[in-house]
């Protein structure tokens, strides 16, 4: 019956709305259709083998097996030629899955009323036709199947008196019920599998989601090149401390730092390097800079260094270390004529002082700290 168990991909799949499907997509979908229909063929064929194992036990007539095998084929055919039209994708649920379940359910009340002697058959293929619907279908969907099923058999088993049966007298009929049990058991497995692989594909998806959300955030948030903030985000982190530092009564200090003589490094040793010696420099600083302090890319060569909790004094301090840190550095692995230096002007935050203000008096000790001669900490 309906085993349907198409690849991991196909009910996970998106059910994306019309206008996102893209060609690859729909002919990806009409795969996996193709691939269900084909499992759900070869779950009426199975059944049907069975029958005629019973058919020639004398359980029941011979016609049983083909009409059977015939009926079922014909709903998968149809599902076929529906879905080769491409209808099915204008639906949320593009397999149909209730639709198909509908119709296997009808098959089999009506094969339990021609062949109640083999009623075993159809009535385990049931348990596959709910344990498949129940991938798909919403709870209500389910409750019409379940209820619809619930009057056919009552009327099956309280109105009529059908002999609905389990044939076990021969040893024939043994065997080919003990073949209606392990392939319904092992049927019903399968989609349980399918279903937890399924389960376990969309938390992989998740994870992945998950993963690539934090990619997109830290990308908004770094400079491609330097790997430090970008100055959004860098000037974001200045708004906040200089709030926090005002609200906290803490001190604050800022320092605007430039590399020396920059556009000389490009045009001696080509832009790559230069972007090598951002990077060398970038690196450098974050390995001596505490974890509470922030550094960005304010522009170009051009960075920016919020030190929380710091004293213009201590801030200075840190800002001459690094300035030492970053002149003993041996840039000789690009070229043994190399140096680099910087300048930096740095200030304390004023009480009641905006960002902008503490930025212009550190811009403005930045270029003492150039005219004064490079190489140099500035203080505002
Ligand atoms: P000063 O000591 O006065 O700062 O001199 P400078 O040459 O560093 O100053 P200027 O601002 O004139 O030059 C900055 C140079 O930095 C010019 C620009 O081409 C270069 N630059 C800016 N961004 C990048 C970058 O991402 N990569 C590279 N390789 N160079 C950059
Ligand atoms: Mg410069
Ligand atoms: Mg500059």
């Amino acid at each position: 019956m309906q085993t349907a168990a198409p690849s991991l991909t196909s009910i996970a799949g998106p059910d994306a709305a019309d206008g996102d499907l893209t060609p690859d997509l729909l002919a990806r979908r009409a795969r996996q259709r193709r691939q269900m229909l084909g499992m759900v063929a070869l779950s009426y064929v199975v059944d049907g083998l069975i029958l005629l194992i019973y058919a020639y036990a004398g359980s029941t007539p011979l016609s049983t097996a083909p009409a059977y095998v015939i009926c079922g084929l014909l709903s998968v055919s149809s599902f076929w030629a529906l879905s080769e039209t491409r209808l099915n994708d204008r639906f949320k649920d593009h397999y149909f899955v209730v639709q198909q379940s509908s119709v296997s359910l009808v098959i089999m009340l009506m094969f339990l009323y021609i062949a109640p002697e083999v009623g075993c058959v159809f009535l385990c293929s049931l348990f596959v036709i709910f344990a498949f619907g129940s991938l798909r279908s919403t709870p209500q969907q389910t409750a019409v199947l379940w209820t619809v099923m619930t009057f056919g058999l009552a009327a099956l088993f309280l109105m009529t008196d059908k002999p609905i049966d389990m044939p076990n007298n021969t040893y024939i009929e043994r065997l080919a019920t003990l073949m209606v049990f392990v392939m319904t058991i092992g049927r019903c497995m399968f989609v349980g599998i399918f279903s937890s692989s399924l389960r376990e594909s969309l938390y992989k998806r998740g994870i992945e989601l998950r993963e690539a959300y934090k990619r997109i955030e830290e990308l908004a948030e770094l400079d491609e090149l330097t790997g430090s903030f970008n100055r959004r985000s860098i000037m974001r982190s200045l708004d906040d401390e200089v709030a926090r530092a005002h609200h906290t009564n803490m001190p604050c200090s800022v320092a605007l730092i430039d590399l020396d003589w920059f556009k000389k490094i490009n045009d001696l040793f080509g832009h790559p390097t230069g972007d090598e010696v951002l990077r060398t420099f970038a690196i450098t600083m974050f390995a001596n800079i505490r974890g509470i302090d922030k550094f960005g890319r304010y522009g170009g060569e051009e960075f920016l260094l919020i030190l929380p909790e710091t004293t213009d004094q201590a801030a200075e301090r840190t800002l001459d270390r690094l300035r030492a840190i970053i002149a003993d550095l041996d840039w000789s692995t690009f070229s043994h004529s190399m140096t680099v230096t910087i300048s930096a002007g740095v200030v304390a935050l004023q009480p009641n002082e905006t960002p902008d203000s503490v930025l212009a008096r550190a811009d403005a000790a930045l270029y003492r700290a150039k005219d004064m001669g490079r190489n140099r900490i500035i203080k505002g």
